[in-house]
């Protein structure tokens, strides 16, 4: 669909190239930092100051700070031929003193060319002594006097990548800063005034070009400022998501009770009052006109399953069909197996899809779903594809959400008429999150686990005593365990001092034999699931090493301890994810998180709240805490959206308002068509949030 940006913003949505000063070789460097557009330079905000406004003699300049001077180049010193560990120097000076400018591997027609001597040069950088003489090594500028008020200011540092110097990256900066121009004021004018806040524009050039520490600081009104804007179009998206959802005429499912009744019956426990009260919300939910949008958050154990199945036992009772979206073929399978006996007792038809069945046996099972003979559908993605239709799907539930696009949310519910769309994840998130990435979103929560679990014995061991954790292993091996082994990385780079699962494999097939087995992201998903299968199956091997792929779900129930190494490097809602795969089967859990010393005080505190709890929602909110909104649950994989502007841990009241701030603005105009209206378009648009403008009428 063709975009309907603005005019205005276009430049910004150019690629970096179109900057002056930044080629083919920057903008690959440009783009590798912050992005490929014109807009992702601007949003990468400064981390720091330079003061270069002190301007003392040279035989006054202290050494270790950094001055600006006047001087008059004396004289030049290149190395001598073929010596390049020499420097090259150039002498300069004033009437108090001299100074060496030291350059290694100078280039001489260069320096020639920018300090000729006999002229005068303001120059830039740290003074240092060296045997008690000043020099400065590559000054951080040099200029004619006139070109002085280009240096004498403050100057601003960005984190950076290797190749990329700071003055490039700030000229790019620059030159992305005048392709910018007042945009139309989004902001209610008299919430703007309350904070004391400048305009878009006039924000965004003091965020990049800040005076003092003070304006550095993420609620410096410049700062804030870009924070709320960025909170702001991140919960109108969302509400116009909400609102659209609210348009589309959903079905009442009301369902009679007969099935959900057979199946309890069946059940070797009782659902426990957080069961009990999601599902009351997720019927009602379902029995209503409108389309049922709804997250269902319980963490690890906490009975997501049997939850699911009521649901779309509802929908079959309502002469409907169910699908059930899960992201692996071994979490479909398993899924299968779980809910077949219970399908066998309400005397309805549960399938598998997968993408293994072929040939005649799929146009069956196609045909069958088709008729309406299949009540329930379990597979993965190959839900999606065209060929599989429904005779009438009611409900789709998606399992284990945050491998899925947030986008995708909607396609499976494409299949059907008004199909209610029911999220799973096990992934805890914060409130505050909570309220980012799925404000379009009902939330139930299952927050109470089924009685009967053990805790898990959680350890923190320095990877010094790995030797000792390897005899550890053989002895509980010997016992009959089941033992999970979890590294961070397969052998990215030769260099890379992660502890390869590969190599961790070796050491541990030394001395278990075929009683160790290996899966990891690069497997073929085949071998995967064929590992996999074999680590649950009795009499298979007993210890699994893997990469996080098992982070998924997967139900080994008889597995009792659950080794991490590097734990230090894994983000706190993983190891809670990891930790969860232990101690199912009734028998206690043991979790030993190998860390390399020293850790930080970071790390430590981050370890430490892993061995001190296990409650998922606390987890998330120490991890929130403790790593700052931006890296939070590893948010790439997380579905999470990523802020550039904003801080969840800093800016959690500014989420607050703008929250409230979107819900009155639909309110009043719901398709965004009054001044201020247009202008929150553009404000969508600046922020990439397309997707939500299309929900609109005349978007
Ligand atoms: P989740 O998908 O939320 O991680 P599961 O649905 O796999 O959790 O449930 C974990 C285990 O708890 C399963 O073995 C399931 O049979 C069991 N279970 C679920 N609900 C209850 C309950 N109310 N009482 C006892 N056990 C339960
Ligand atoms: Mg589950």
């Amino acid at each position: 669909m063709a975009s309907l940006r603005p005019s205005i913003l276009n430049p910004l949505f150019a690629a970096v190239t179109t900057l002056p000063g930044i080629g083919p070789r920057l903008s690959q460097l440009v783009e590798k930092l912050v992005g490929p557009k014109v807009v992702n330079l601007l949003w990468h905000l400064p981390t720091g100051l330079i003061d270069r406004r002190f301007t003392p003699k040279v035989g006054d300049a202290p050494p270790n700070k950094i001055a600006t001077l006047i001087v008059e180049i004396i004289a030049h010193a290149p190395p001598p031929p073929r010596n390049k560990r020499v420097p090259y120097r150039v002498t300069c000076g004033d009437a108090t003193g001299k100074i060496t400018l030291v350059f290694f591997h100078g280039h001489q027609d260069y320096l020639e060319k920018v300090l000729p001597v006999g002229e005068t040069r303001m120059i830039s950088g740290k003074v240092e002594l060296f045997d008690g003489k000043r020099q400065m090594t590559h000054p951080d500028h040099i200029v004619p006097p006139d070109q002085a008020h280009n240096v004498l200011r403050m100057e601003p540092v960005y984190s950076l990548t290797e190749g990329l110097s700071l003055k490039v990256f700030d000229k790019g900066v620059a030159a992305a800063l005048a392709k910018t121009v007042e945009l139309p004021e989004w902001q209610d004018p008299a919430y703007r005034a309350r904070q004391n806040w400048t305009g878009w524009h006039e924000s965004l050039r003091q965020a990049h070009a800040p005076k003092s520490e003070a304006e550095l600081a993420p609620l410096s009104p410049a700062r804030a400022r870009l924070a709320y804007d960025e909170l702001l179009s991140n919960q109108l998206a969302l509400a116009l998501m909400r609102l659209k959802r609210r348009k589309l005429r959903g079905r009442p499912l009301k369902g009679t009770g007969d099935l959900r009744k057979k199946v309890e019956a069946a059940l070797p426990y009782k659902l426990t009052g957080a069961q009990i009260q999601t599902l009351n919300e997720i019927s009602t939910d379902m029995a209503s006109e409108d389309r049922m949008l709804r997250l269902l958050q319980g963490d690890v154990g906490s009975g997501k399953t049997v939850v699911a199945m009521l649901a779309m036992l509802a929908a079959v009772e309502s002469g409907a069909q169910a699908a059930l979206m899960v992201p692996t073929e071994i979490l479909a399978q398993q899924h299968a197996e779980t809910l077949q006996p219970l399908a066998a007792a309400a005397g309805i038809n549960i399938a598998l899809i997968s993408g293994r069945v072929k040939g005649a046996a799929r146009a069956a099972l196609l045909a069958a779903i088709a008729s309406g003979e299949v009540h329930i559908v379990i597979g993965t993605h190959a839900l999606f594809q065209k060929d599989v239709e429904f005779a009438d799907l009611g409900l789709a539930v998606i399992d284990e959400q945050h491998r899925f696009g947030v986008h995708q949310r909607l396609e499976l519910a494409d299949k059907g008429r008004g199909t209610d769309v029911l999220v799973m994840t096990a992934t805890p998130i914060p409130r505050t999150l909570t309220l980012t990435a799925y404000g379009d979103m009902d939330v139930s929560r299952l927050d109470e686990k089924p009685p009967g679990r053990k805790p898990v014995d959680t350890r923190l061991i320095s990877l010094e005593r790995l030797e000792e954790m390897i005899d550890g292993v053989k002895r509980a091996v010997d016992k009959g365990g089941k033992i999970y082994w979890v590294c961070p990385l397969v052998e990215e780079s030769e260099t890379s001092d992660l502890a390869a699962a590969e190599m961790r494999y070796r050491d541990l097939h030394q001395v278990l034999g075929d009683k160790v087995t290996i899966v990891h992201g690069q497997m073929k998903a085949a071998d995967k699931d064929a590992a996999m299968t074999a680590f649950q199956t009795a009499g298979g091997p007993q210890v699994l090493v893997a990469t996080t792929v098992i982070e998924v779900g997967v139900d080994v129930p008889d597995a009792t301890v659950m080794i991490v190494e590097h734990a230090e490097r894994f983000g706190l809602a993983q190891l809670h994810q990891l930790r969860g795969r232990v101690g199912r089967g009734g028998r206690e859990g043991t979790c030993l998180l190998l860390y390399a010393p020293p850790l930080t005080e970071n790390a430590k505190a981050r370890l430490t709240t892993m061995r001190d709890t296990e409650d998922g929602f606390v987890i998330a909110e120490e991890d929130l805490r403790l790593r700052g909104g931006g890296e939070v649950l590893g948010t790439r994989q997380s579905g999470l959206p990523v802020f550039h502007l904003a801080d969840i841990t800093v800016h959690g009241d500014l989420l607050a308002t703008a929250r409230d701030d979107a819900k009155l603005i639909l309110a009043r105009d719901a398709d965004l068509e009054s001044e201020r209206g247009q202008a929150l378009r553009t404000l969508l648009y600046l922020f990439e949030q397309d997707d939500a403008i299309r929900t609109l009428r005349s978007g």
